[in-house]
């Protein structure tokens, strides 16, 4: 597998949480960043034979921003660059207030066939705190919007953790989504990133977040409220109906390849990492030299192998031993056999042919993971 990503760095105001690389109040820069994007897609044809494209995402910021057009074209570019599966699998991010059905029409039409909505809460306090730009309601017609729209493979942000969230609003939360039937949902807890305003809020006393427990108990019971409502819980954070977990991101936690393309993307290909440079106006500077790797390195195997570990414990069928030992040519128990025995006693992994964390292991999966780095 092999996937492609697109960063789009603008938003049109910051939420009080966003620890993204996005900017706002750079609307002048839109046009001059959309052709640095062309020019880098156009560029990438000369440099390698690419594999065939299993995925491509669209992500930021928010994409919306660009226009359908736009958007549309980069879709283009990529197609005349790379050599897309007919089956790829072909998201954009999307906030609720940008969900018009001329939008999704041209989206759709373009050859987008999944949607990642940034719906976050559908608390109106919270929806508030977070400073989004969207209501409850919008975020609700955004998805029929979408469904209109002819999306069948929709996927929901939400949050938990919000200030002063209770568990009542999380159980509200989590049961109109069941009912509302997205084909996905990803589910994060609330994490204050440094320089935002929600950190700031909470350092000076503004803002206060529900206890670590509450929100411990806030994934437990959206575990157990979406097994129910049929979807599988595949991944720490990530939650689908039959047949719609996320291609992209699988093929990243399976240790696969993909190439980053826009401000402050990362790749993964052939054992190296890179990330381009963050800053969109250094980046369009740097795209007419085709100069916008800002650095890379290069893994060697026993660093390659415990990422592999991490990336793969995400997966909540977690990793097939035996398929790892072949692939690096060692011993699992040799390296990590300590680590593995400890944390089994601990009650966070299970160990037979596959390396697995348990339910109390994807509640501390930090602590599970900090063994293999
Ligand atoms: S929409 Fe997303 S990327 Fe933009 S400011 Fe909000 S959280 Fe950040």
């Amino acid at each position: 597998m092999f996937g492609l990503y697109l960063h789009i760095p603008f938003c049109r105001s910051r939420c009080s949480y966003c620890g993204f690389n996005s900017y706002a109040g750079l609307e002048e820069r839109y046009t001059s960043y959309f052709e640095a994007l062309l020019t880098e897609i156009e560029y990438q044809l000369s440099t390698e034979d690419w594999p065939v494209v299993s995925s491509v995402f669209f992500g930021g910021g928010n994409p919306a921003i660009l226009g359908g057009k736009r958007l549309s074209l980069l879709l283009g570019a990529l197609r005349k660059s790379f050599r897309l599966s007919p089956t790829a699998e072909v998201t954009t991010e999307l906030n609720p207030e940008d969900a018009t059905p001329e939008l999704l029409k041209s989206l759709k039409s373009a050859g987008f066939n999944r949607l990642s909505l940034g719906w976050q809460t559908l608390n109106g306090d919270g929806l508030v705190s977070l400073k989004r730009r969207h209501n409850r309601q919008q975020a609700i017609d955004s998805l029929t919007a979408a469904r209109g729209a002819g999306f069948d493979n929709v996927n929901i942000d939400m949050i938990f953790g919000l200030p002063n969230q209770t568990i009542t609003e999380w159980r509200d939360d989590l049961a109109t989504l069941a009912s509302l039937n997205p084909d996905h949902l990803s589910l994060y807890s609330l994490s204050l990133e440094p320089g935002t305003e929600l950190l700031r809020q909470v350092e000076a006393g503004k803002t206060e977040l529900p206890p670590v427990d509450d929100v411990a108990h806030m994934y437990e019971i959206a575990i157990e409220v979406l097994r129910k409502s049929g979807f599988d819980h595949y991944e720490i954070s990530n939650f689908a109906k039959d047949g719609h977990a996320c291609s992209h991101n699988l093929n990243c936690w399976h240790g696969g390849e993909y190439l980053g393309i826009g401000a402050g993307a990362h790749s993964h290909l052939k054992g190296k990492r890179s990330w381009r440079v963050n800053d969109p106006i250094e980046y369009i500077v740097r795209s007419r030299e085709n100069d916008t790797i800002a650095g890379n390195e290069v893994l060697d195997k026993g660093r390659k192998l415990g990422e592999r570990i991490i990336l793969g414990l995400r997966l909540c069928d977690g990793i097939d031993i035996g398929e790892l030992e072949a692939e690096y040519g060692v011993n699992i128990s040799d390296i990590y056999g300590d680590a593995i025995r400890d944390l089994k006693q601990k009650g966070l992994l299970v160990a037979g042919s596959r390396l697995a964390l348990t339910e109390k292991g994807l509640l501390l999966a930090n602590e599970a993971m900090v063994a293999f780095v």
